[in-house]
């Protein structure tokens, strides 16, 4: 019941909120909706026990099945940004344990913006100046805020002396290879673990910090998007398995790794998610965890649909494609090493963490749709041929016009005759435009601005359900589909429709989809039914 109260409560907060990625409102109130638990967690005068807490937590099937589960736990830059989330994230950890979770290691990024930072300080080295004063005063300023000790704080200052001295290096011999970038952005996750792991001991979490070179993460010698060896995973479980107290908390640097020379190499930007999914696959937990401020993958932008609400569960493969379309989730490679080993990726909110989130595991029977994204001022160009039906060469002559121009092409349509695809904002063309020029030797072109493209991530072995309801409802609504695509085996189905229609089309459709409030009769249960069941007790 009460879980069914805070997602009403968050539906009506999701409503008046502006953004897909959560602002500070949302942040603001959703945390205090966990203000009842958490208080009584932490007040010594309250009677209950820690078993009358779990009593009283909502059941819901994830809750049940939390008991006793083995998972790596992954927290980015923007939840470590300063002393108070550190500490939230800590005490999200110390809560997370009561509640029955069992977290091998936690994989922590460098605290904010300092990866960019890094970044930025390695180019004013290159113009001469030598300065980490912002990122001394982040760290210490933490370490002052809660007492973490002369220990950590000489281990910092270590650290940022090392950093310092390198920096002078850069500045003397003008060089900043890719090799020494890696070695640069390094100190941020350096920095960050051991920060995490002082204060979760500082809070009666048994914790210690690993460069995650030191579990057994080695990669190739490719600086700045290193691959991780296939030797590692075997190395990580062993390590895990002999050498780490299960009673600890391995706190591991994420993005950074070692190459077979001990270089510091990097997994690219954003790799912290890697670190964590190879290290879930190759101990084989139950689950990896990627905590966020969101409550998982939305159905839909909330900034346009208000009744969007989070997904429950997505396939590997959906999610891929949502990641491809612009959603905040997993980059499709972090995902890999889950998807082989089958091991579930679960998106959770640190600012509410009761709620179920969003897991990505393989595919079951699942919704008719999972999720609708959108891409709005798309130019559609319809190029039709001017040669003999059954010439060859045409579509070849078409792809390497675009190629000569640089030009990726979004959604595509075509038959023997003719081709119309869909050019993003920032490739659009313009008459005279040299892409123009080229077609026009074999075709004519029309091209279109204002118009959006639909995606729905759908099962594909019900396409027709699908597709029966988007057209009777465009059809009862006067919205006009200009191009549609479907490839064999994707999981998703594309429409171009007028640009300012696009609100309209998309609601209509999250409405049937998600909210059960479809203009017309749906083929099958809606998937909101089917939402609602999974959240029943
Ligand atoms: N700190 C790195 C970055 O900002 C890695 C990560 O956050 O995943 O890209
Ligand atoms: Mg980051």
């Amino acid at each position: 019941m009460k879980l069914r109260l805070i997602h009403t409560l968050l539906l009506a907060l999701l409503a008046n909120t502006n953004a897909f990625t959560p602002h500070s409102a949302l942040l603001k109130v959703s945390s205090s909706l966990l203000a009842t638990p958490k208080d009584d967690l932490s007040d010594p005068s309250a009677s209950e026990s820690l078993s009358n807490y779990r009593a009283s937590l909502p059941l819901t099937r994830s809750d049940s099945s939390i008991q006793q589960k083995r998972t790596v736990m992954k927290f980015g830059g923007s939840s470590l940004a300063d002393a108070g989330r550190i500490d939230h994230v800590a005490q999200l950890i110390k809560s997370q344990i009561a509640l029955g979770n069992r977290p091998a290691a936690v994989v922590c990024s460098a605290m904010g913006k300092t990866t960019n930072n890094l970044l930025n300080a390695g180019d004013f080295a290159l113009e001469g100046r030598v300065n980490v004063d912002a990122l001394r005063t982040l760290h210490l300023q933490t370490i002052e805020e809660f007492q973490l000790g002369e220990h950590l704080k000489n281990e910092i200052n270590a650290l940022l002396d090392e950093l310092e001295n390198m920096l002078s290096g850069v500045k003397l011999l003008q060089e900043l290879s890719p090799r020494s970038l890696d070695m640069l952005v390094s100190f941020g996750e350096r920095m960050s673990v051991r920060m995490m792991a002082a204060r979760l001991n500082q809070i009666g979490v048994p914790a210690e910090a690993y460069d995650s070179w030191n579990i057994g993460m080695l990669t190739d010698s490719n600086f700045g998007d290193a691959t991780v060896l296939p030797s590692a995973p075997e190395t990580i479980r062993k390590i895990f398995a002999d050498k780490i107290d299960p009673g600890t908390v391995a706190i591991v640097t994420g993005f950074i790794a070692h190459d077979p020379n001990g270089k510091i190499t990097t997994l690219g930007r954003g790799g912290s998610d890697l670190t964590a999914t190879t290290i879930g696959a190759a101990c084989e937990l139950d689950e990896i965890q990627v905590w966020k401020d969101v409550d998982g993958i939305m159905s839909c932008d909330p900034r346009m649909v208000p009744g969007a609400v989070p997904i429950s569960s997505v396939s590997f493969e959906e999610a891929a494609e949502l990641a491809y379309f612009g959603a905040k989730v997993l980059h499709p490679i972090a995902m890999m090493p889950a998807m082989r080993k089958r091991i579930p990726v679960r998106v959770k909110n640190s600012y509410n963490p009761e709620h179920p989130g969003t897991v990505i595991k393989n595919r079951e029977e699942g919704r008719l749709v999972t999720a609708i994204t959108c891409k709005r001022d798309v130019q559609l160009i319809d190029i039709s041929s001017t040669r003999m039906l059954g010439a060859y060469g045409f579509l070849s002559t078409v792809f390497s016009a675009f190629e000569k121009s640089k030009l990726s092409v979004d959604v595509l349509a075509s038959s023997e005759v003719s081709v119309s695809l869909t050019l993003d904002k920032k490739h659009s063309v313009y008459s005279g435009h040299q892409l123009c020029d080229d077609l026009r030797e074999v075709a004519d072109v029309k091209v279109k601005n204002n118009k959006a493209i639909i995606t729905l991530i759908a099962d594909v072995s019900r396409t027709s359900e699908v597709l029966a309801t988007v057209f009777q409802v465009f059809m009862r609504q006067g919205i006009e589909v200009e191009m549609l695509s479907q490839g064999a085996s994707k999981v998703n189905i594309s429409f171009i429709v007028k640009d300012d229609e696009l609100v309209d089309a998309i609601t209509f459709l999250h409405a049937c989809f998600f909210e059960d409030n479809c203009l017309i009769e749906m083929p099958c249960p809606s998937p909101e039914e089917e939402y609602a069941r999974e959240f029943t007790p």
